[in-house]
């Protein structure tokens, strides 16, 4: 590490400077945030959302840039403007997988919109390809591995709670226990009980189950994408709110997919690409260490009122069949072999959402339609736009559409 790089997390930590973090998925992100807290960093997930956020971000950011970066500027310069924080103890966050498409200069362009405004704010990032090694923070790997179970924690709470809340007895009884659950846990965490997860994952699932799923469930909507726009309400427009009025359950992805895809695509990038052999076997490494915590979850799910997430395994085996691992950019096979996978387990509506500006998504996404129609012809899958003009209303009567279409009994 470089001796300035030590020396500016050292005084971000003994400064206690606030470092504002996206909330792209509000139940991992503020678990993720309180592992930063545990690492001496006080970090903070940031709330502000609505119209305003979207305004700002055009401000600052062209809008043919990706939606994505144009939202996390919008945040980041609304939340400064709050008046809540001291302009010079404060730092905005990043998480960068720094991958080929637009992805590697997110960093830079958030930096310079920032910086027009706040020179005297640093950007700093979470990335592991090795982007602007200055600001990317350090992660030894107690908290990678504290980090990656948070992930799985906030699967467990996400998968649950969307599976109840189309059921529940009264409004805002699925958010109660995920306030409930939250609780708990962020109590558990902080006293090291990170890897008590049989324990936990106990606790969630019996205080979910205080809402009871019907045998003739709704139908269960996929949603699949780019990753930011799949699910932050802030930029689907509160997609998951809006299929649950529709009269369906929600079905998510779990976040450790994405990450499974990520630490995969390393690990292959050697034969692929000729990359170093030695960091593609620990990346495999790590990825069935991963993989193997992930499955715990499914286990623990068995006999339960629950449909657990599918084994990442499971996903990656879909991708032979239509299409090639080696398509990296953006969300690369994960969107086509999570839509073949979903289909495969009775999920045959699914929403894409894809920002504005985001070619990569664009191919593996709406690109994929027709060979996925072609293996799946009662697969319906909703492509849907999502950029700061967008109406909400064109994207929702889009999805009614699909909705009609595929199932009366969605009604
Ligand atoms: S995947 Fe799409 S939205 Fe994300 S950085 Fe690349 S181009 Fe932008």
């Amino acid at each position: 590490m470089t001796k300035f790089r030590k020396a500016f997390f050292k005084k971000l930590r003994d400064e206690k400077y606030t470092i504002l973090i996206p909330n792209m998925l509000p139940i991992h992100i503020r678990l993720l945030a309180m592992n930063f807290q545990k690492f001496g960093y006080n970090a903070k997930m940031m709330e502000v959302g609505g119209r305003k956020v979207k305004d700002q971000g055009l401000k600052y950011v062209h809008n043919d840039a990706c939606y994505p970066a144009l939202l996390v500027v919008g945040q980041c310069i609304e939340e400064l403007k709050s008046g809540n924080y001291d302009l010079n103890k404060v730092a905005c966050f990043m998480t960068q997988t720094g991958g080929g498409c637009r992805a590697s200069n997110y960093l830079s362009l958030i930096r310079k919109a920032i910086q027009k405004e706040y020179p005297q704010i640093p950007v700093v990032s979470l990335n592991f390809s090795g982007l602007e090694k200055d600001y990317s923070i350090p992660t030894p790997p107690k908290m990678i591995f504290q980090g990656l179970t948070c992930v799985l924690y906030g699967d467990m709470m996400m998968n649950l709670y969307n599976q109840t809340k189309p059921y529940e007895t009264y409004k805002g009884e699925a958010d109660e226990i995920l306030d409930d659950c939250f609780k708990y846990i962020s109590n558990k965490l902080d006293k090291g009980g990170f890897f008590k997860t049989k324990k936990n994952y106990t606790y969630m699932i019996d205080k979910f189950n205080k809402i009871k799923i019907p045998e003739k469930r709704k139908p269960r909507v996929g949603i699949v994408g780019e990753i930011y726009v799949k699910y932050s309400s802030l930029a689907n427009n509160d997609l998951v709110d809006f299929l649950v009025k529709e009269g369906c359950e929600a079905y998510s992805p779990a976040l450790s997919e994405f990450i499974s895809y990520c630490i995969i695509n390393i690990a292959y990038s050697h034969k692929d690409y000729g990359t170093s052999y030695l960091e593609s076997k620990i990346a495999y490494t790590i990825y069935k260490i991963f993989n193997r915590m992930a499955l715990k979850q499914g286990k623990m799910l068995k006999g339960t009122q629950y449909i657990p997430y599918e084994d990442f395994e499971d996903i990656r085996a879909c991708t032979s069949e239509i299409i090639s691992p080696s398509v990296k950019m953006g969300e690369g096979w994960l969107i086509p072999s999570e839509m073949l996978e979903m289909y495969r387990h009775g999920i045959k509506n699914i929403v894409c959402c894809q920002p504005f500006g985001c070619l990569p998504n664009h191919i593996v996404g709406k690109g994929m339609v027709r060979p996925l129609k072609k293996l799946c012809p009662d697969l319906n899958i909703a492509p849907i736009d999502y950029d700061p003009g967008a109406t909400k209303v064109n994207q929702e009567n889009r999805i009614k559409l699909m909705l009609a279409n595929i199932g009366r009994e969605a009604k």
